[in-house]
């Protein structure tokens, strides 16, 4: 058995624990809303939990959320990059981008790390270059945004959360249990309560796990990372591809929006002279034609390593606005993703899996 990890635990859980340690059942309320309300990092700060039990738990080290190594606020905007600690001295990159406007509503969304590195391999990807070393438990993902959650109140009391986004460090399918708790725990009304609307779950596209989700039938948001609708330039850049190729993961998406009424999101990174063509962007209209689904179009951000080994560059402009038009001539519903953060290396594909004693934060 692994080790308890009070913040990846439902309250049925939460209960079965007490009643092993012979206390009240009720506490279990209790103590989830104080882990998933309140955002609480320490036993101290739950004052309706008596001594007893806070000295009980504190034994069974139960409790021992990742702590925050070193904090990156973008110059740009109001991105914010956390590096955590795990209880195991692995870190982890979690990512805050605040979208704050005169009309709209603030939204603050986080961008979750499912694993610690990642073995997928996408050649523009910063953490595929650093290799794959472990899954995340369910505590750990939620830990992230329940941070998010603490820092964002001691600015001001009133904020919250609004969405999260599975698009950090790893492939969430490929830690599929822990990410589904993950998302039912943000979900609950005594926690956090992100709508599943809000939540973001994105894939390279691994298609048994594709089938897998739509017959969970959750409400959530499911993205693809695309980039290419060739086979033979996305196995170039998505290694994936060549096990699951773009007919086979183009009829997996199609069973999800069947099985779910949900519209998928395909993610695509404009990069220079390999995938911004007009014939790459009519190939794309073609893969997506009749299908529920919008594009995001990304530009490229920049990886040191990446840029150096492989030489690639986000596309100009001119071309970008040329492959948008012509994506939306065709049909196709499309728009360019707003960048955030990419002064502090918290853009796409830029999260990557480093020690503390880098300081690649400084
Ligand atoms: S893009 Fe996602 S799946 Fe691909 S290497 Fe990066 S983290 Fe892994």
């Amino acid at each position: 058995m692994g080790k308890i990890d009070l913040q990846g635990m439902d309250i049925e859980e939460i209960t079965n624990l007490l009643k092993q340690l012979q206390e009240p059942e009720y506490r279990a309320r209790q103590l989830f809303q104080w882990i998933h309300q309140k955002a609480a990092i320490s036993f101290a700060e739950m004052t309706n939990i008596p001594k007893s039990l806070q000295a009980k738990l504190a034994s069974l080290r139960v409790f021992e959320p990742p702590k925050i190594a070193k904090i990156r606020q973008s110059q740009l905007d109001d991105t914010v990059k956390y590096l955590l600690t795990l209880s195991d001295g692995n870190t982890v990159e979690t990512v805050r981008m605040s979208y704050l406007g005169k009309d709209i509503k603030d939204r603050h969304t986080v961008c979750v790390s499912s694993q610690v590195g990642c073995a997928m391999g996408c050649v523009f990807c910063a953490t595929g270059l650093s290799g794959w070393r472990r899954n995340l438990t369910t505590g750990e993902i939620l830990a992230q945004v329940l941070m998010a959650q603490r820092e964002l109140q001691k600015a001001s009391s009133e904020e919250k959360i609004t969405n999260v986004v599975f698009m950090g460090m790893g492939e969430p399918l490929l830690n599929y249990e822990n990410v589904l708790k993950a998302i039912h725990l943000l979900n609950n009304p005594l926690g956090l309560n992100i709508g599943m609307r809000k939540i973001t779950v994105s894939t390279c596209g691994l298609v048994p796990q594709i089938y897998k989700l739509a017959e969970e039938k959750l409400p959530i948001v499911l993205a693809i990372s695309l980039h290419a609708p060739i086979d033979m330039l996305r196995n170039k850049l998505l290694p994936i591809n060549k096990k699951y190729p773009i007919k086979m993961l183009m009829e997996a998406c199609r069973h999800y929006i069947q099985s779910t009424g949900r519209r998928i999101t395909f993610e695509y990174a404009l990069i220079a002279d390999v995938n911004d063509s007009i014939h790459h962007a009519e190939k794309l209209a073609n893969i997506l034609s009749g299908l529920n689904a919008n594009v995001n179009l990304i530009p490229l951000n920049n990886v040191e390593d990446n840029v150096e080994g492989t030489g690639l560059r986000r596309s100009s402009k001119s071309k970008a606005q040329a492959f948008l038009n012509n994506l939306k001539r065709a049909g196709i519903e499309a728009t360019f993703r707003e960048e955030k953060g990419s002064d502090i290396e918290a853009a796409c594909g830029q999260l990557r899996r480093r020690g503390v004693e880098e300081d690649v934060f400084s």
